[in-house]
């Protein structure tokens, strides 16, 4: 190889907690420094830096995505009770994912990663189903009440210009419960339109599935946006591609996916697609062989892991046990920012690394060197090592790669 390939302007980087700050580390020191002239903004989002700054550091890397349009982030630890004592921490910090989100309004998209040697739990998913969730509102952001008994419960607005609204949800015989939602048309509308550009962009065909026909008002509004938006914007784009746009009933939707090969993109509500991602990656194979990205409504980019800081391999990590941590997820978080930002940058060679990478990873464990929740479901016979081994086999197929 002749130099290391260069970048011109930074990867938002935020570095995070845990198994998985280890692996950030290790996948920086194998297999992208010795490559790259890496450029990052670097923002350290482990908890002790957030307690030390009262959180203000996970608003400022939100703010520097926006800023420089491409970040990466490790995962974080969410606090609970326990971590607080843990941790010694002042306050329950909140999600460090739910602040970002906040400020990027976005929708997260999540892919598997699919390998040769890794055979579904569904044999005919041969491509990827990449889930769309909605990440505001709902479910998410409801107001909820325990009725201690008899009672009426109504559902009021009052509106600025004096329009109101009001109607009996239910006249309470005895105790029970209560459930207020809500969305707003302005981030619908930013989901829609953030589910439209990826299908494009990616080529697959989109499906939005809720249920309007019992949430008549609520649902129905989704369905009509997604509507018009396509009808108003991107039919003749899609026919163009060659892909399609398609509403159906979420329970038809479910029918549908289990019967099909995959390689769609499905929208879905907030909790629906919290539900389906799990779902869909597990049947998949692993967690760990799943992908996630970020996309504001602005077209700022960042990308993840799905899944967590695996605390239970960092507490065996810090007795000296090596661990064999899958860092597939990682690696393609690397890899699918330094691609975007190699093509926001006209960056060629940064494009070709990203591929390069992605690559070798995948032909690894092709070649039967895996980790050890990936070697159980291996098709084809498998050594399982701990996750320096694999960095290693993965450097030097990499390294023939870019000769
Ligand atoms: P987790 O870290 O995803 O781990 C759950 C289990 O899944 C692990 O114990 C491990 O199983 C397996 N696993 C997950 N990722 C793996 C990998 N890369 N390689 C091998 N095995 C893997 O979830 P959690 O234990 O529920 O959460 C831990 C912490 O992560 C929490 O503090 C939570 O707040 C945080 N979290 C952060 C994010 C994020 O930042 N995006 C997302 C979710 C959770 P075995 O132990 O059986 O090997
Ligand atoms: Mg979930």
């Amino acid at each position: 190889m002749t130099g290391k390939i260069q970048m011109t302007v930074p990867l938002v980087e935020l570095d995070g907690d845990e198994m998985t700050r280890v692996l950030w580390q290790m996948v920086k020191t194998e297999l992208l420094e010795p490559f790259l002239e890496l450029k990052t903004e670097y923002y350290d989002l482990g908890l002790p830096r957030r307690e030390q700054t009262g959180d203000a550091i996970t608003s400022e890397a939100a703010h520097a995505i926006r800023r420089h349009g491409v970040g990466v982030k490790c995962a974080t630890i969410t606090p609970n009770a326990q971590r607080m004592e843990e941790y010694g921490l002042s306050r329950m910090w909140r999600s460090p994912n739910g602040t970002i989100r906040a400020i990027l309004d976005g929708t997260v998209f999540r892919q598997p990663i699919l390998t040769k040697v890794i055979r579904p739990y569904i044999p005919h998913w041969t491509k990827p189903i990449t889930i769309a969730r909605h990440s505001y509102g709902d479910i998410y952001r409801d107001t909820e009440y325990r009725v201690s008994g008899p009672g009426k419960a109504e559902l009021l607005f009052t509106g600025q210009n004096g329009e109101t609204f009001r109607e009996t949800i239910h006249n309470f015989e005895g105790p029970g419960i209560l459930q207020g939602c809500f969305n707003k048309d302005d981030s619908i509308e930013h989901f829609a339109a953030a589910c439209f550009e990826y299908a494009l962009a990616t080529r697959q065909d989109l499906w939005f599935s809720a249920k309007d026909t019992i949430m008549k008002q609520y649902d129905g509004r989704f369905k009509e946006v997604f509507q018009d938006l396509y009808d108003s914007t991107y039919r003749a784009a899609f026919a163009q591609a060659g892909i399609t746009y398609f509403y159906t009933l979420i329970d038809d939707a479910v029918a549908r996916i289990l019967r099909s090969q995959g390689g769609m993109v499905w929208a879905l509500k907030n909790y629906d697609g919290d539900v389906m991602s799990d779902l869909v990656s597990t049947a998949f194979g692993s967690l760990a062989m799943m992908t996630s990205v970020l996309v504001s409504a602005d077209g700022c980019y960042e990308f993840e892991a799905a899944h967590g800081t695996i605390t239970q391999h960092y507490y065996r990590h810090r007795k000296g046990e090596k661990t064999s941590s899958n860092p597939v997820a990682t690696i393609f978080a690397w890899s699918g920012a330094l691609r975007q930002r190699g093509k926001l940058d006209g960056n060629a060679p940064l494009i070709r690394f990203a591929d390069a990478l992605e690559q070798a990873t995948l032909e690894t464990i092709e070649s039967g060197t895996m980790t050890a929740d990936l070697a159980h479901l291996s098709t084809r016979p498998a050594h399982s090592v701990d996750s320096e081994t694999f960095l290693r086999a993965i450097r030097t197929a990499l390294t023939d790669k870019l000769q």
